[in-house]
């Protein structure tokens, strides 16, 4: 009984479709997964039905790019309101970045002599929330790299001649977000960032959670989290962070934690509902909407 709580989809930078997904999902014995698309939640309707019809619990959520003391840091929200009319307005706004941010790429890759257009990437996207992995497949696509490797080597990465900075909230605004819409606030890999410092003034913050396992992380920097986890009293979350194949095998639910997990998360969602004066339908403990 396990649950691969961070994949992407189509609707981001993920490769899979939500059936897809969930059709692996169901493969791999998952009880429950999330999808946690980058700054957008238009996936969940298709995913939440694609898991029922199959028995897999669905919990709907997003990855949100954030900033504090200068490092980029990204924050899951778990079972936010996909309807959510503020989270949906925010949403587009990132969505309007992050598309001007690919027209920039383009440019400055036309400046340095790869002649890519805006339009291949977004043809190839096919979503609204377009991304660097977009990019470097359009290079690849068209020829002008032989890799995703060598793109981002060449021309993506921080310093070289097409990497343009990302938008980025700060996690406060980020974590007020995701609370408005009823959510969790866990912040993602945080062995990817290092920045463990800055995790206590988040905790005041209100940050729910900490993604202790996750595909980069080693078993030292699972136990390293665990341990900061329990230590502030959060919530531990992870998953594969599966944008699709891996080295030639889907990457879901390589990384997995068990159900109980989910159940913690889905008290403090109701805790905080019966704080806040306002009961939902679901979730509820112990009471998985399917199964
Ligand atoms: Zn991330
Ligand atoms: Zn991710």
């Amino acid at each position: 009984m396990s649950a691969d709580l961070h994949l992407h989809t189509c609707f981001s930078d993920g490769t899979y479709t939500p059936e897809e997904l969930a059709a692996l999902a169901k493969q791999t014995g998952l009880r429950a997964v999330a999808l946690t698309d980058h700054d957008t939640v238009e996936g969940c309707a298709r995913m939440a039905a694609a898991c029922q019809a199959l028995g897999v619990e669905f919990i709907p959520a997003a990855e949100l790019t954030a900033e504090v003391c200068g490092h980029e840091i990204h924050f899951l929200g778990y079972f936010l309101d996909p309807e959510n009319e503020t989270l949906l307005h925010e949403l587009a706004k990132f969505q309007e970045v992050r598309q001007g941010r690919i027209h920039e790429m383009t440019a400055r890759l036309n400046q340095a002599g790869v002649p890519l257009k805006a339009e291949s990437v977004f043809a190839l996207a096919n979503c609204r929330s377009p991304g660097r992995p977009h990019v470097a497949r359009a290079l690849v696509q068209e020829g002008f790299c032989d890799t995703l490797d060598q793109a981002f080597e060449r021309f993506l990465r921080k310093g070289k001649p097409a990497w343009v900075p990302k938008f980025k909230i700060s996690a406060m605004e980020a974590i007020r977000l995701i609370h408005q819409a009823r959510g969790l606030a866990v912040m993602a890999h945080p062995g990817l960032n290092r920045t463990d410092e800055v995790i206590p003034g988040l905790v005041q913050a209100g940050m729910d959670g900490l993604e202790c396992f996750h595909t980069k992380h080693s078993t030292n920097m699972t136990e390293h989290y665990l341990q900061i986890a329990e230590q502030h009293n959060l919530l531990v979350t992870g998953g594969s962070d599966c944008h699709g194949l891996n080295k030639g095998k889907p990457l879901i639910g390589t990384v997995k934690v068990p159900y109980r997990l989910v159940e913690r998360m889905k008290e403090k969602v109701l805790q905080r509902a019966v704080e806040g004066g306002f009961l939902i339908a679901q979730p509820s403990p112990g009471n998985p909407t399917t199964s």
